[in-house]
């Protein structure tokens, strides 16, 4: 049995659209209240004093060091995540590392490890809520080429929900399949790199 019936879904569709800014607000709420997220927890440890790996100039330090405003959903005292400024869809989620690193080279490989517990956590939540969720994409940019766009490392929580208009472009080659001599090469070069 559907979880969400289509008149469900479809009056999720207009009540998102024509009031998104109130829906966000109570999908915040929903987010917290659901994930048993205590919220005099909030801020855990992260005070300007502390935010001691602060880097200048960069506008996800000024977050955590609270001199630019956030709408937080989760902290502890790894990560925080709060609400993408311009959302592919209500309920867009960054979850970031509370120490700065400007890519996937800086980051410690636990820190990497916690955040992608946080976002199955998040993920759950977005589901549970009131929020629009048929689906949910993680998404991590990392490198200019690759759209990151903030260099302090950011994992995008995404809620999906058929013909939301978000999608991935393939490339020209995307569907002339390699032959598996040409697989089998670029697996031993990534092996001999690791
Ligand atoms: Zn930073």
């Amino acid at each position: 049995m559907q979880s969400k019936t289509m008149v469900e879904i479809a009056s999720q569709r207009t009540l998102a659209k024509t009031f998104q800014g109130c829906l966000t607000k109570n999908i915040l709420n929903e987010i917290s209240r659901v994930s048993s997220i205590n919220k005099s927890a909030l801020r855990y440890g992260v005070t300007p004093k502390k935010a001691a790996y602060k880097m200048k100039n960069c506008i996800f330090c000024d977050i955590l060091s609270g001199s630019q405003p956030c709408s937080l959903v989760y902290q502890d005292h790894v990560c925080t995540a709060f609400m993408d400024i311009q959302p592919v869809n209500p309920g867009h989620l960054l979850i970031i590392p509370n120490k700065h690193a400007s890519n996937l080279n800086e980051l410690e490989e636990n820190t990497g490890g916690h955040i992608f517990q946080v976002a199955q956590r998040l993920a759950a939540a977005l589901r549970k809520s009131p929020v629009l969720c048929e689906g949910i994409n993680l998404f991590l940019a990392d490198g200019a080429v690759a759209g990151q766009e903030v260099f302090h490392v950011h994992l995008h929580v995404l809620p999906r929900f058929r013909s939301d208009g978000f999608g991935f472009k393939f490339g020209p080659e995307y569907f002339n399949l390699p032959k598996r001599s040409e697989l089998d090469d670029i697996a031993r070069v990534i092996r001999e790199s690791i």
